[in-house]
């Protein structure tokens, strides 16, 4: 296997121009909007009014904001409600339990969002840019490479949509408020810093400024960026922070985590801890199971050893195989035995459940297949090209 491209280009790097979106009210926090709908010569009380449709009734067109003056509306809307995601496609599995989102971008990006409802929770899966740029070789949406980051409001957006798909009882046997955030879906969230970091603060602030989520509720996944890991640790949230770790050793993880070349296990594990010891909250390490690539017992017990004392949880990830790929999910007697190995050790270990995957709901899949009519359209298995890792 030769190496892989280590770090990322930077989509906001002066001589590339990403096409990003118009400015829409969850990029801007309530002081913000009310600056902008003064501006318009609009009264001030307009701004929390729009957040209160947007934010706390999850309304998102502003036709059904009838409490608005039409001439305002049209002026509002303008400004702060520009169209930012447009469903290509919508699809459940799960009996309805999972839902499974495609967008269209302004720029004809794709993105996608998934649902999951559960008896006590509604977790929605968000991205947060188009593709990605980390190049993990078993990833769907690292293979197609970073087209840009999302804004706040476009990420914002995805779990606002979907708020209101879960308010209308469209998951059956879940409660109907959305409950948490996963930054999971397309994208590396870290590698968009500060538009990640706005959008958080729009699903934390309570409405009419924003969705009122709890902090704990939220996730963040990661590659593993050290500098932005330290730096989140320093902002005025606890979130939980999942590390996307897969291999316990380096050489194993310069190849599954192309970003391991430039920081290596012992040095984001580090920052993982000080994130842990300055929130308080417990680190969720993700670690796919990847058949005899990663799943073996004396890397088990490497990890065990690696994560043992620490306020740490093990999340394993049943391999969702990329169409085209060499690898699978690990058996489940292996799979068994990774889980003994950790909870010998003293690892809080649990497998993770596999939603969606007969809707490609896993990990960027969705989006690879595109919007043509192609077989991912019937719920089969998108016919993408994957870049062969070997040359
Ligand atoms: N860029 C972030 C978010 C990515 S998706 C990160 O890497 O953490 C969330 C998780 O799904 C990550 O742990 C990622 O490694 C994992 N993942 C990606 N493709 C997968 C696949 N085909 N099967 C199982 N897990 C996968």
């Amino acid at each position: 296997m030769t190496s892989l491209p280590v770090i990322p280009v930077d989509p906001d790097a002066p001589g590339r121009r990403p096409a990003m979106p118009p400015r829409h009210l969850a990029d801007l926090d309530l002081p913000g909007r009310r600056a902008l709908v003064t501006e318009l010569g609009e009264p001030a009380f307009r701004a929390r009014q729009i957040s209160h449709h947007y934010f706390g009734r999850l309304v998102r067109d502003p036709a059904e904001m009838t409490d608005l003056p039409a001439a305002s509306r049209d002026r509002l809307a303008g400004a702060l409600l520009p169209r930012l995601l447009t469903p290509v496609r919508e699809l459940a599995c799960d009996d309805g339990a999972t839902r499974k989102a495609l967008w269209r971008l302004h720029d004809g990006s794709l993105v996608e969002s998934v649902l999951m409802g559960y008896p006590d929770r509604v977790t929605v899966c968000i991205s947060s840019q188009a593709g990605c740029g980390m190049a993990c070789p078993f990833c769907a949406t690292g293979q197609a490479g970073l087209t840009r980051n999302l804004s706040a409001a476009e990420i914002v957006d995805q779990a606002v949509y979907l708020a209101g798909v879960a308010a209308s009882g469209a998951v059956a046997g879940s409660p109907p408020r959305l409950s948490h955030v996963v930054f999971m879906g397309m994208g590396e969230p870290l590698a968009n810093y500060s538009r990640v970091v706005t959008a958080i603060r729009r699903l934390v602030a309570p409405a009419p400024e924003g969705l009122g989520l709890s902090q704990r509720h939220i996730t963040v996944s990661t590659v593993g960026l050290v500098p932005a890991i330290r730096r989140l640790a320093s902002e005025d949230l606890s979130v939980t922070l999942a590390l996307s770790l897969h291999a316990p050793d380096d050489e194993l993880r310069d190849e599954l985590v192309p970003v391991n070349q430039r920081w290596k296990v012992a040095e984001v594990l580090d920052a993982a801890w000080d994130y842990a010891a300055t929130t308080g909250r417990r680190v969720s390490i993700e670690y796919a199971m990847i058949k005899d690539v990663n799943d073996q017992p004396w890397r088990a017990d490497l990890l065990g050893r690696l994560l043992a004392g620490r306020s740490a949880h093990v999340n394993l990830i049943p391999l969702n195989p990329t169409p085209g790929s060499r690898w699978d999910a690990s058996s489940k007697p292996v799979e068994r035995e990774f889980v003994r190995r950790l909870r010998e050790s003293g690892v809080s270990t649990t497998v993770r459940d596999t939603r969606g995957r007969e809707i490609d709901g896993a990990c960027g899949q969705l989006a690879a297949a595109g919007d043509s009519d192609s077989e991912a359209a019937r719920g089969a298995r998108p016919g993408v090209a994957v870049r062969d890792q070997e040359t």
